[in-house]
């Protein structure tokens, strides 16, 4: 027999009486709760993959644009796969629905323009072999070999093949992997409006996602990123100078004018209100040179003034005023423009 003590006895009773509800509930089926508990992991799923891909749509676009400006580099196709894993647990089912996974793992996303959009690989196309040889017929095997067999093959930076099928049918494409920067993107999902970079990877929060009123905001912050991360921000050091000069080139290059000593100096940058102000400016360079509309991108940081006033500061703390950051910005981008009318 289990040995109760008194005291707790009395407490429970007392806990009882004191929270039992008194209204009349209605009566939970089970089996209808349960359908319930479905529907919402599959609306957990899709906002999960509207949130991973807009990042991926945007960050990959930037990504490929400034190639020639990251020092970290891989080889990518661009393109995300999906298949459950064993170990997944309640949400298999769901996975499956969602994304209509069946025995082989599928295309989820193929962004317009990536090198897997080129090669002719569509969203919802099915992998069943690559470089001609089948993906395993053993369900717990397809993810591991499919992802390891595609990963091998980019990073050798070289074509290959991969055998798909869509629509019941199967087509042979060729796989020509380019060269992007190297800084993964990761979404959190806290609501705190907040994103950073670490030096290898760019971290961003869903509540910054819902912060960005459309695609042009959000690359200011994944360009801002991006970055900090090329210009060494978070290691700093003496390296730092020299990564200004050479980022500085680079962007000269391409516009047709010489951004050298633009670059050095903002190499030198030592303190965090220097980094964010460098961040700003290299970071609006990097999402124009990938196609984003930037004429109108500075309002995001109106709009973060009027939602954290103690940020409109003009002196002290360790980021730049919102106020100047939005004159900067605005600033940056007519330096865009007129660098643009001269290198046609
Ligand atoms: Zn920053």
């Amino acid at each position: 027999m289990l040995h109760v003590p008194k005291s707790f006895i009395v407490l429970m009773a007392f806990a009882v009486a004191a929270c039992g509800a008194v209204s009349k509930l209605p009566e939970i089926d089970q089996a209808v709760a349960e359908e319930e508990a479905q529907k919402q992991r599959e609306m957990a799923i899709e906002e999960n993959e509207y949130n991973t891909s807009r990042a991926h749509r945007i960050g990959f676009k930037i990504f490929i644009a400034n190639a020639e400006l990251c020092q970290k580099t891989k080889f990518s196709m661009g393109a995300r796969l999906a298949y459950w894993r064993e170990q997944d647990d309640e949400f298999i089912d769901a996975l499956k629905n969602v994304y209509g996974l069946k025995a082989h793992a599928k295309f989820i996303q193929v962004p317009q323009d990536s090198p897997a959009w080129k090669s002719g690989l569509r969203k919802g196309d099915e992998v069943v072999a690559i470089d001609g040889e089948n993906v395993p017929s053993d369900g717990k095997k397809v993810f591991r070999w499919t992802t390891k067999k595609l990963s091998e093959l980019t990073k050798a930076e070289k074509s290959y093949t991969i055998t798909i099928n869509r629509d019941s049918a199967e087509k042979i494409i060729n796989a020509a992997p380019e060269k992007v920067c190297d800084f993964p993107i990761v979404v959190n999902k806290k609501d705190e409006v907040n994103a950073y970079a670490d030096g290898e990877r760019i971290l961003l929060s869903v509540g910054m996602m819902r912060f960005t009123r459309n695609d042009n905001e959000l690359a200011l912050i994944l360009g801002h990123e991006l970055a900090h991360n090329t210009m060494l921000h978070v290691q700093k050091g003496s390296g730092n100078r020299m990564a200004g000069a050479v980022v500085g080139a680079l962007i000269g290059a391409l516009l047709g004018v010489n951004l050298t000593q633009a670059g050095a100096d903002l190499g030198g940058a030592v303190n965090s209100q220097d980094f964010e102000a460098e961040a700003d400016y290299v970071g609006l360079y990097y999402a124009a040179r990938a196609g984003f509309d930037v004429s109108d991108v500075a309002k995001l940081w109106r709009r973060m003034a009027a939602n954290h006033p103690a940020a409109i500061h003009l002196a002290g703390s360790t980021h730049p005023s919102t106020a100047k950051r939005f004159v900067a910005i605005e600033k940056t981008w007519e330096e865009i423009k007129s660098k643009k009318k001269t290198s046609h």
